[in-house]
């Protein structure tokens, strides 16, 4: 069942085969590679016929301008899954469903089962050999490998997904030769992947909260009259909003772990240099693409680095006192605030390949894991929008050391 495209609301990377480097990548700040790439001055590639494919190749993440906050989080998101997802609130044309798909090349490599049950040899290590399939146990004995390595994938949730595709439902395949069998729905597809919603705060309610079921335990069980299955569901959320089409209930909003708030370039010579780089991708895509191929290739490598290395990052006791005081001070009473604002301090000093947090990791990612955590509806996060930030930008400064 894995590594083959179960629908069309997969996304797979375009770039074919990824460049391979030969020698060991040395760990170094991934934010100081990308903010380097990202601001480097761009020549203008000579336009050349092209096949009208521009919009199955993803722009590259590194030639976006601006949004260091968005592209840090999403990076984050990659290289440490417990801080929860990522929401992205800003109008249109902010470049976030860009950011999004974007990410195809930078994406990691996970174990992926070979089993349709999801077995992994990890689940021996933890639970011993009844907890994997029969199947899978015998494979096991016999030495055979149980997963395979595999690039993370981006499956996007369409806005108009009836729960029976999120979930998945009866196979009517299946039901013609008289036998009752279920399909995996896109939550099960996502497994130990992204997932990608855009104008989540316009999805029906039902599936909304089937998503977040789903993304809370990692599991879910789908039950159609006689037949039922229990699929893996441990995704990483990334949501995208437009506010002025409506709000998202907070229930949902605390759910996840990193919000950005998208703002329009302001500076008027970054919004020239957006608009250079997108008319030079709507002429050339692929030219632009191999422009930003090598560094793209070594942020990948450094994203993989510093997920092989976030398990050995340790949250010193005196750094967690003041991550938690900053919380308290905030009066945020979700216990998700201290999950992500740690696990992404973490993801963050791993990403600098460092193997302790330190208080400049909760002040780089503090804003991120912290707003919009304490009001109740969109309206009112967007009036108190700038007192916060200002509050935070304060208690921030007082409260942890540089
Ligand atoms: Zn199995």
């Amino acid at each position: 069942m894995t590594g083959e495209p179960q629908s069309e609301a997969e996304l797979h990377p375009s770039m074919g085969e990824e460049p391979k480097s030969e020698a060991p990548i040395p760990v170094r700040s991934l934010r100081e590679l990308i903010d380097r790439v990202t601001g480097r001055g761009f020549q203008p590639v000579q336009p050349v016929e092209e096949s009208g494919l521009a919009e199955l190749l993803p722009f590259p993440f590194l030639a976006l301008v601006g949004q260091s906050e968005m592209k840090l989080a999403l990076l984050l998101a990659l290289i440490n899954p417990a801080v929860g997802g990522v929401l992205l609130v800003g109008p249109r044309g902010t470049g976030k469903t860009t950011a999004v798909r974007s990410l195809v090349d930078l994406l990691p490599e996970v174990t992926r089962s070979l089993c349709y049950y999801g077995c992994l040899p990890e689940d021996v290590e933890t639970g011993g050999i009844d907890a994997i399939c029969p199947d899978c146990a015998r494979k096991y004995a016999q030495g055979e490998p149980l997963a395979k390595m595999d690039r993370v994938r981006l499956v996007e949730l369409p806005l108009n997904a009836r729960l029976e595709d999120v979930v998945g439902g009866l196979d009517e395949r299946a039901v013609v030769h008289q036998r009752m069998r279920l399909k995996r729905g896109i939550l099960a597809q996502a497994d130990r992947n992204l997932l990608y919603v855009d104008e989540v705060n316009l999805l029906e309610d039902d599936v909304v909260d089937s998503l977040l079921d789903a993304a809370a335990q990692g599991s879910y069980t789908v039950r159609r009259g006689p037949v039922s299955a229990t699929y893996w569901s441990r995704f990483v959320l990334i949501g995208s909003m437009n506010p002025e089409e409506g709000g998202l209930r907070p229930q949902i909003q605390d759910r996840f772990g990193l919000r950005v708030v998208v703002r329009p370039l302001e500076e008027s010579g970054e919004r020239m240099e957006a608009y250079r780089r997108v008319q030079t991708y709507r002429t050339n895509p692929r030219q632009v693409i191999a422009t930003y191929a090598p560094e793209t290739a070594l942020v990948q490598a450094e994203v993989q680095l510093a997920r092989e290395n976030l398990p050995k990052v340790t949250l010193p006791d005196k750094v967690a006192t003041q991550g938690l005081n900053l919380i308290a001070r905030l009066r945020i009473e979700s216990l998700r605030a201290e999950i992500t604002l740690f696990e992404a301090a973490r993801a963050h000093s791993a990403a600098d390949g460092r193997l302790e947090v330190t208080p400049g990791d909760l002040r780089a990612v503090a804003p991120l894991a912290l707003r919009l955590r304490r009001s109740g509806f969109m309206q009112e996060y967007f009036a108190r929008h700038s007192e916060e930030e200002a509050e935070l930008d304060g208690l921030i400064n007082t409260t942890l050391p540089n």
